[in-house]
């Protein structure tokens, strides 16, 4: 059992919740209030950051931690799954081929490469912690021969991410693959080299999820991260995720990449998966669908409750009288309703905070359970 992580920001205690902070900002809340809530790491994405403000500006402001005000520690998505999911609308003029991911930003007459290479430069350039090399995730009902092409493009990536990075960082620091010494050796936290996860691609394939694995984990990587879709039609978890976990030694750290609702976080912790990234808890926070916990020990039980309904607008008691958030522990439900009602940004962010709380309390409550 795995019970934390060792970062160039410190170690990250697990199971963890990296709210997305795409653009290097969770969105309607500033870093102070992130913290407050408990959370303890973020997810940027280095396409977006590559994008706007380009990734040398937030290098010259000193590196993502410091340009956002964050001091723990900060994981950065490929870009490849936003690369990809440009097309699921349609075409929109993105190319795969072995040199990487070619694509057209919305309103950009460029056309831009994502390479390995680069994609790691973006990511040391912006300073994160925790590095994801790039993968090919084809689009959602993609068949077996696309799948069987996207684990050829993840291996060979994957394996010039590791190069990449290697040639930026002296080779004796790089703690992949971990040997006795190199596992022991205590570097200080800032001087040690970010971690490195490639990811797990293959569909639904079983045959093709084993091998991507076990090509990926003869390169050796500091952790890896489930690829692909991993919400079924039901909203659970589709069975490539719990397979994915099987196929990987139980001591090697493992994302799982746009897992989000709490009964999912949940199933994915039983599966062996430590940390977690999702828009969903903050988006529907800015929708005023916020999460209400049914008992004081909170497990994945819980309610929604929507903040805009007229039946709240005399309500004088909490959000959630089990929450002890900023928002719950001095506002009332009717206060966050009148907000909400005039489109007040502050109803946003009390909602957000309120939200990542709950995230917060599910992880604390899942590690004391399997400490127990
Ligand atoms: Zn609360």
């Amino acid at each position: 059992m795995i019970e934390s992580l060792s970062t160039p920001h410190g170690d990250l205690s697990l199971p963890a919740f990296l709210p997305d902070a795409t653009r290097g900002v969770v969105r309607s809340v500033d870093a102070n209030d992130v913290r407050s809530a408990g959370i303890r790491a973020l997810m940027v994405n280095t396409l977006h950051l590559s994008s706007q403000p380009g990734t040398s500006i937030v290098k010259e402001a000193g590196g993502i931690h410091r340009f956002a005000g964050w001091d723990g520690p900060v994981a950065s998505d490929s870009g490849g799954f936003q690369v990809l999911s440009m097309t699921a609308g349609g075409p929109r003029g993105v190319t795969v081929s072995r040199k990487g991911l070619s694509y057209k930003l919305e309103g950009q007459s460029k056309k831009r490469l994502l390479t390995p290479d680069r994609c790691i430069q973006y990511q040391v350039q912006l300073g994160a912690d925790l590095l994801f090399c790039l993968d090919h995730c084809p689009p959602a009902g993609a068949d077996q021969a696309a799948h069987r092409e996207s684990v050829d493009h993840t291996v060979s990536w994957a394996r010039q991410c590791k190069e990449a990075l290697e040639k930026r960082y002296p080779i004796s620091d790089v703690r992949y693959p971990k040997s006795e010494e190199q596992q022991h050796r205590q570097l200080p936290a800032a001087d040690r080299p970010p971690l490195l996860f490639a990811v797990v691609q293959g569909g639904d394939d079983q045959g093709l999820r084993a091998e991507c694995a076990e090509r990926l984990l003869e390169l050796g990587f500091d952790g890896f991260g489930f690829g692909g879709w991993p919400i079924a039609d039901d909203g659970g978890l589709v069975d490539a995720v719990g397979q994915v976990s099987d196929l990987l030694p139980d001591d090697v750290p493992l994302h799982g990449l746009g897992i989000g609702k709490p009964e999912n976080v949940q199933a994915a912790w039983e599966m062996g998966y430590h940390t977690f990234d999702c828009t969903l808890p903050t988006r529907d926070a800015r929708q005023g669908r916020l999460y209400l916990s049914t008992s004081r020990s909170l497990t994945s039980e819980y309610e929604y409750l929507y903040i805009e309904k007229e039946r709240f607008n005399r309500d004088q008691g909490p959000v959630d009288e089990n929450c002890d958030c900023a928002a719950c522990s001095r506002y009332t439900r009717a206060y966050l309703h009148h907000l909400f009602c005039i489109g007040e940004p502050a109803g946003a962010r009390l909602a957000t905070i309120h939200n990542l709380r709950f995230y917060a309390r599910l992880m604390d409550a899942l590690a004391s359970r399997s400490g127990t």
